[in-house]
């Protein structure tokens, strides 16, 4: 069947399918399966019950004529008395004053906000112009984007005809009559519209199982068919690895040395490696990965190394010719943009062993790149990818040892639950001399103290990175964007320092060139969206000022941090953000990511734990790993035992292929 397009559901013009593009929804398939990730129970309240400071819901007749008071340009507040049918409270509620003419005497409204018990007055966050209804409402709320409310997106909904589109249920017969799942679209439509709480207990348990089934059976496959394989036995001369580490210009941390030794005995012996090695932004695992590929290289294997970016890729290939200089390996680097002339080179190269090591981008597993004898493939950032691609990789190499390299790291428990017979390496101390990463929190009117923070680093000879959220200009929003953020800069440092430019939208060579004049000190400024988010490496650059911190998550905030404090200056992070500060605190308080992942994990479940979007297939619609943990614990359960029928192979089969196709 053919998927349904937006446009074919009544009420949705075009401006609002550019809106619901942005949620990641393209078809009203997609717009069925974007749940809410919350409920709110809208009861009414009762008074004479509440504590001191309860939130409270309540409804009642409008006693006296609202009046508005100026606090300043941008604040008002306005209050007026509602009677209930239990007391007379006082309804205060601030900046809302463009309600005023709608609130007349006599009229039912309902509040919503939090109580002062003892002096009966309501700050309100939300008023209704209806009364309450007799029976709870379940409300569902979704996440929004602008100039797209929870209410349109319900109304968009509720325009679907649901039963008509062709929704894949995933859960086999025999699971969803052992647990008596209800149906699928049934359950879909208990989630937008849910009338009980029980049923909808129900349909969220339903749909939750689905995903962690999906998920488990993926990582099951990589398991059976791709990890246990046998693996290579080498013999290493640990000398020579030992030498070549004398030759770095800095000396190695008892973790990466540590993480050397765990990769070098998992080389050695015959069980396949599959390992993944975890530690803070600027910890150092980049030349762990290459020693392990110099390992493998003394043992007369090829490598391939993976990196997320091309500026990444490009960035890991000039350090590893920089640091093995002395060391006779060819080394190739292959990404999208690549020319074709000098693909086909290297991929004859690759082919009849000449390059030893080919670094790249997603290019090494989408391309018909064929090894002669790959036995380790790297992966940075490892969280970047998805199951099929990495699936893909490894089958490049049949043998392969796999090497996995994280900067988010995954409390324990729930690492190996999902990776299974994953061992893990882990460097915690970052190298030394390492100063502490001064952060501060300051709100958007604290711009002079900002600038002048600046102005000292630059003053210094050192480099900025100065990121803002990726922000399209149609959306008329309050906060910079980077083409604006750019113009301003200058006006204020342009005279003496010159200024780069890096967002998604440029080309990649445009982007390259914007990275490449940042990392030769050509620009001292480098604005940018995220896209400079991983890895880069500019020892120069000493401050990093975040702009809308709050509208990113703490795992990422602590990533963009790493782009600092890469060497022994003192560095320092300004993190901008006006309102919802109390979550950035912690960035003041700690340097340590794996606190940071923890303290993210306590508050917002595993939402932010994998990164950002870009996470692959730890992105999960509705499912919450550490929430439903043991939900996730039984499909882990329940997808082996299937995995193991024949039938289960059958649907593995047709997994992969629908994970295929989506590459
Ligand atoms: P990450 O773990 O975030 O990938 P990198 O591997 O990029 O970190 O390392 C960050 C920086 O630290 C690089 O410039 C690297 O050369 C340097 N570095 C790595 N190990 C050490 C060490 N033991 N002593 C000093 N500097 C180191
Ligand atoms: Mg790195």
């Amino acid at each position: 069947m053919e998927l349904v397009q937006l446009n074919r559901i009544q009420s949705i013009g075009p401006s609002t399918e550019k809106k619901l593009h942005k949620l990641g929804i393209e078809t009203a398939e997609d717009l069925v399966n974007f749940y809410p990730f919350r409920y709110d129970i809208i009861k009414r309240t009762d008074l004479l019950n509440v504590n001191v400071e309860d939130k409270v819901i309540i409804d009642g007749i409008v006693e006296s004529i609202p009046s508005v008071f100026y606090i300043h340009k941008t604040l008002n507040k306005m209050s007026f008395k509602l009677h209930t049918n239990q007391l007379l409270l006082q309804i205060v509620i601030f900046n809302r004053a463009f309600l005023k003419r709608n609130i007349k005497i006599g009229q039912k409204i309902t509040v919503i906000g939090k109580i002062n018990k003892n002096k009966n007055i309501i700050t309100a966050s939300e008023i209704r112009f209806e009364a309450l209804e007799e029976e709870p409402k379940i409300e569902p709320i979704y996440h929004t984007t602008y100039g797209l409310s929870l209410k349109k997106i319900s109304f968009f909904i509720s325009h679907v005809e649901i039963d008509a589109l062709d929704i894949k249920d995933n859960i086999p017969t025999f699971y969803k009559k052992k647990y008596q799942f209800l149906d699928k679209k049934e359950s879909i439509k208990i989630l937008h519209f849910p009338s009980d709480i029980n049923t909808l207990k129900q349909a969220r348990l339903r749909i939750k199982y689905e995903e962690l089934f999906v998920f488990m059976c993926k990582m099951n496959y990589l398991k059976n068919n791709i990890n246990l394989k046998e693996g290579i036995k080498r013999k290493i001369d640990y000398n020579k690895v030992e030498k070549q580490i004398q030759s770095l210009p800095f000396s190695l941390t008892k973790d990466q040395r540590k993480s050397v030794e765990d990769i070098y005995n998992d080389l050695q012996t015959p069980k396949r490696m599959n390992r993944l090695l975890q530690g803070d932004v600027g910890s150092g695992k980049t030349i762990v990965a290459f020693l392990a590929i110099y390992m493998n290289f003394l043992a007369g294997y090829q490598s391939a190394m993976m990196a997320p970016t091309e500026i990444l890729a490009q960035q890991h290939f000039s350090t590893i010719k920089e640091l093995f200089k002395n060391v006779n390996m060819e080394i190739a680097l292959l990404t999208g943009k690549t020319k074709s002339k000098e693909k086909k080179e290297i991929y004859e190269k690759v082919a009849n062993g000449t390059i030893d090591i080919v670094i790249g981008t997603h290019a090494l597993i989408s391309e018909k790149l064929i090894y002669k004898n790959v036995g380790l493939v790297v992966t940075d950032e490892q969280h970047r990818f998805g199951v099929s691609q990495r699936a893909n990789l490894k089958n490049k190499g049949i043998m392969a040892d796999i090497l996995y390299m994280s900067a988010t790291p995954i409390p324990r428990t729930y690492a190996l639950t999902l990776y299974g017979d994953m061992e893990i390496s882990n460097i915690y101390a970052r190298p030394e001399g390492r100063k502490e990463i001064i952060t501060k929190v300051v709100s958007e009117k604290q711009i002079k103290y900002v600038l002048e923070a600046m102005y000292r680093e630059l003053k210094k000879g050192h480099q900025i990175y100065i990121i803002v959220p990726l922000i399209e200009e149609s959306e008329k929003v309050s906060f910079e964007n980077a083409e604006d953020l750019y113009k301003k800069m200058n006006t204020a440092f342009g005279k003496k320092y010159k200024i780069g430019l890096l967002h998604g939208k440029m080309n990649n060579k445009e982007k390259e060139m914007a990275m490449q004049d940042f990392s030769l000190n050509e620009t001292q400024i480098l604005i940018s969206t995220t896209v400079v988010e991983v890895g880069i490496d500019v020892e120069n650059a000493t401050m990093i000022v975040i702009f809308d911190a709050f509208r990113f998550g703490l795992s990422t905030l602590h990533q963009l941090r790493g782009r600092v404090g890469r060497n022994t200056l003192q560095s320092y992070c300004i993190l901008i953000s006006n309102g919802k500060t109390e979550r950035l605190a912690i960035m003041e308080k700690t340097n340590s990511g794996f606190e940071i992942s923890e303290e993210d994990f306590k508050l917002r479940g595993s939402g932010d734990l994998f990164g950002t979007k870009q996470s692959g297939d730890m992105k999960f619609m509705i499912a919450d790993i550490k929430k439903d943990f043991k939900i996730l614990m039984q499909a882990k359960k329940d997808s082996e035992e299937y995995l193991k029928t024949e039938e289960g192979k059958e649907y593995m089969e047709n997994l992969m292929q629908t994970m295929y196709q989506l590459d």
